[in-house]
């Protein structure tokens, strides 16, 4: 797997003022799962100590939408004020084919429901990280080496140097492919389901073609995608989605050499992705893997609990890993609240927040089973049917029913169900029909 983010200015170095007294919590990565859990657990009265293994804080990354779920949890949190969504209602869905022909086109307002955040990866974690209380303190290039679940023993390593203390609570928080995980519960491949695709995101350094802010792209043949948005106040982001058995795929090497891999599979398309692949050997991949699905059947054990794409990864099809990483971090301080200075009864807390958090992950997963391959067609047939119905959707008595349906769904204030409508309103938003876009 390749993660390349360019470094914050802010967060290099970050003076914390630790409180002398209660339990202390070890919170491994310092993603979105692991910042939201950072501040709910100092507000429960924990001392927190935040390890990421990277030099300094991530920004930029890729396009990701926040779902309601994870707005009401940056509320809670007190960070929302900062989150803005950077895809202007008045953009444009265009859905393209290989041979760079428009297909659809539908009105972004058309798949707004007013809620969820059309954001970038760094928004979020930049928005947690500015809302972190002093108090927490952050190490990075810092990563465990071996955890004891039972004792709460935990090694960590930073430059070469080992050093282990004991903590009342561990945190993995650090992503799908998470090391808490593997020194914890057992090798990756336990757990992991494979949809046998790959993901690889980009940041552009400049529009390509005759784009302008608002346009949301998105190329599709059978067996592979690519989303290309142009967001306000931030470069364009896209990233890319392909089945492993492509014969273009065979003998390239996505993880470790994604900019290459991506040629030799859209190396045939034609219209915007010449100049879109240029752009993206020039800048650089910002992320490339395998997209897995983590499953588990419990996610804590002893003192240790994984949270976020470490526990329960649905991946980016569900449209929702970005909010439950965030919720999930935001809800564990309120199951683990200290009174005094005595920290409350870790396992029994956990499988609580478990039960509690349990539901809309297994429904999450369920719909990104179900959408990539609507996310990502496996055939011509496929491709034609999802075209047809964008091109339903783009129709004028299908906007203004969509837009009808969208609202009562808004009024009733029910607590999100995410999958099926969520699925269509993700597919709807990576397309649209019309003229060529010009190159
Ligand atoms: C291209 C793409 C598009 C997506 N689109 C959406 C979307 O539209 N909507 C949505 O909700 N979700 C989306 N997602 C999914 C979403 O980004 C993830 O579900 C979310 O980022 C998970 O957050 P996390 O904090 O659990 O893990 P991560 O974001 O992976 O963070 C893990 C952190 O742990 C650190 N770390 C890793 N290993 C160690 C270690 N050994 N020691 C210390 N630190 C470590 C990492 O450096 C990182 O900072 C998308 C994902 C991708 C790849």
């Amino acid at each position: 797997m390749t993660t390349v983010d360019e470094p914050a200015r802010t967060g290099r170095k970050r003076t914390s003022i630790a409180p002398a007294v209660g339990p202390r919590a070890l919170v491994v990565g310092a993603g979105i799962a692991g910042l939201a859990a950072a501040t709910s657990l100092h507000r429960a009265g924990w001392r927190v100590l935040v390890c990421e293994r990277a030099p300094a804080r991530r920004t930029g990354g890729y396009f990701v939408r926040l779902a309601a779920e994870g707005v009401e949890a940056a509320t809670r949190l007190g960070v929302e004020e900062s989150l803005r969504t950077r895809l202007p209602v008045d953009g444009l869905i265009t859905g393209v084919d290989g041979r760079g022909r428009t297909t659809s086109r539908v009105e972004a307002a058309l798949v707004e429901d007013g809620v969820s955040l059309a954001l970038v990866r760094g928004d979020l974690e930049a928005a947690l990280w500015e809302g972190l209380p002093r108090e927490v303190e952050v190490r990075f290039g810092t990563r465990p080496r071996a955890v004891s679940p039972a004792h709460g023993a935990v090694t960590l390593e930073h430059d070469g140097v080992e050093s282990t203390e004991r903590w009342d609570l561990v945190v993995g928080a650090d992503g799908v492919r998470s090391t808490v995980r593997d020194l914890v519960f057992g090798p990756e491949g336990e757990f992991r389901h494979d949809f046998d695709h790959v993901v690889v995101s980009a940041v552009l350094p400049r529009l390509p073609g005759e784009l302008v802010e608002g346009d949301y792209v998105v190329m599709v043949e059978p067996g592979r995608s690519a989303h290309l948005m142009a967001m306000a106040g931030h470069d364009p982001v896209v990233f890319f989605t392909y089945r492993t058995d492509l014969p273009q795929a065979h003998g390239t090497a996505p993880t470790t050499r994604p900019v290459e891999a991506l040629r030799a599979v859209y190396g045939g398309f034609d219209g915007l992705m010449p100049e879109v692949l240029d752009l993206v050997a020039r800048a650089g991949a910002t992320h490339a893997d395998t997209v897995g699905q983590i499953h588990l059947e419990s996610w804590s054990r002893g003192r240790v609990v994984l949270l976020g794409d470490s526990a329960w990864c649905p991946t980016l099809y569900s449209g929702h890993g970005s909010a439950l990483a965030l919720a999930g971090g935001e809800s564990l301080g309120s199951h683990l609240r200290v009174t005094g200075d005595t920290a409350p009864d870790v396992p029994s807390a956990l499988a609580a927040w478990e039960a509690e958090r349990r539901p809309a992950t297994d429904v999450a997963r369920t719909a990104a089973r179900r959408a990539r391959h609507f996310f990502l067609p496996g055939n011509r047939v496929v491709t034609a049917l999802r075209q047809a119905a964008l091109r339903v959707a783009s129709q004028p008595w299908a906007a203004g029913l969509l837009r009808t349906a969208g609202r009562r769904s808004t009024r009733t204030g029910r607590p999100e169900r995410v999958p099926r409508e969520d699925v269509h309103r993700t597919v709807t938003a990576s397309s649209g029909p019309g003229r060529r876009i010009a190159p």
